[in-house]
């Protein structure tokens, strides 16, 4: 693996992929770089989550063409846990309820696995909580179990500051936080991508997450593909006229708007049906 910092980029290529026997993702392409925040917004069901699975290879979600490469590293050709290892993190949309596993013991094993040493895990997450005002309780009882939805999102922003991964991707990050609490959050993200360098594909229904994390680009998902990117302006608009009229102005332009390309050349393909077969 070279590592020129030019050679630094999590490269998603013509992904397309399916779930079960359906078609989800029909041709996506993402850039980000370290540093670099890029916002996936969508509608409810545009296969915002399915990309983040096929990024992190859960089972039961098929890649049928394209490249995932994380700093020239092939993604798509490893286990999820080497995944981890190059230095991919996803923060679920709904994080997973560990019963009598704490999150302490979640990072240690994760680090143990990377390589590194797992001393000072139990302080580096108190910190970590400190930071974004969590209790520090959360850090050593069950990993989510009973916990409230923003709690659970807090709990994965925490392994997210302990593990220093390369790229995270955020599944609504946002959803359940109070405002208190998505600030903290938001700039806990943000000051990582200034202090390490950390990449962030933060997919989220709202600019208010975008509103301390910056985003350098803003792409808006629907069936299954990229069909408009901008920058903050374009969330804001999102949040004030909704994706119809965003995407419908996408669709209307002549072809697709600039600086996107789909691999098979089609046009936006927003208003086709996102489970028709695309090679029929
Ligand atoms: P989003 O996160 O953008 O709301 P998802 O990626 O969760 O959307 O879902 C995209 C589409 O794929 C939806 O129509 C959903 O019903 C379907 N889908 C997702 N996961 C599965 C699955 N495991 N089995 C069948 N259909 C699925
Ligand atoms: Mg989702």
């Amino acid at each position: 693996m070279s590592e020129s910092a030019a050679d630094r980029v999590f490269r998603i290529e013509g992904l397309t992929a399916r779930v079960g026997a359906i078609d989800i993702l029909h041709g996506v392409d993402l850039e980000v770089r370290p540093g670099e925040v890029h916002a996936v917004m969508g509608p409810n069901g545009s296969g915002k989550s399915t990309l983040s699975h096929v990024l992190m290879g859960r089972p039961g979600y098929e890649v049928t063409g394209g490249s995932v490469t994380l700093d020239g590293v092939d993604l798509l050709a490893l286990p999820t846990w080497q995944r981890a290892r190059a230095g991919l993190f996803l923060a679920l949309q709904h994080p997973t309820e560990v019963p009598g596993v704490s999150l302490e013991s979640v990072v240690a094993e994760a680090a143990r696995a990377a390589g590194r040493p797992t001393e000072g895990i139990h302080d580096l997450l108190v910190a970590e909580a400190t930071r974004i005002g969590f209790d520090e309780r959360f850090v050593s009882r069950p990993m989510n179990v009973d916990l409230s939805g923003g709690e659970k999102k807090r709990n994965e922003m925490l392994m997210l500051g302990a593990l220093e991964p390369k790229y995270a991707v955020l599944d609504e990050i946002d959803s359940g936080l109070d405002v208190d609490a998505l600030a903290a959050v938001s700039r806990r993200v943000q000051e990582a991508t200034e202090e390490d360098g950390l990449g962030v594909l933060a997919i989220t229904h709202f600019s208010r997450l975008l509103e301390v994390l910056e985003p350098d680009r803003v792409h808006v998902l629907a069936a299954g593909r990229i069909q408009a990117v901008g920058g903050t302006e374009l969330a804001q608009r999102l949040e004030v006229e909704g994706y119809a009229g965003v995407l419908a102005e996408a669709g209307a332009s002549v072809g697709l708007p600039v600086g996107v390309t789909h691999p098979d050349n089609h046009e936006a393909g927003f208003g086709e049906d996102p489970f028709a077969d695309p090679t029929a």
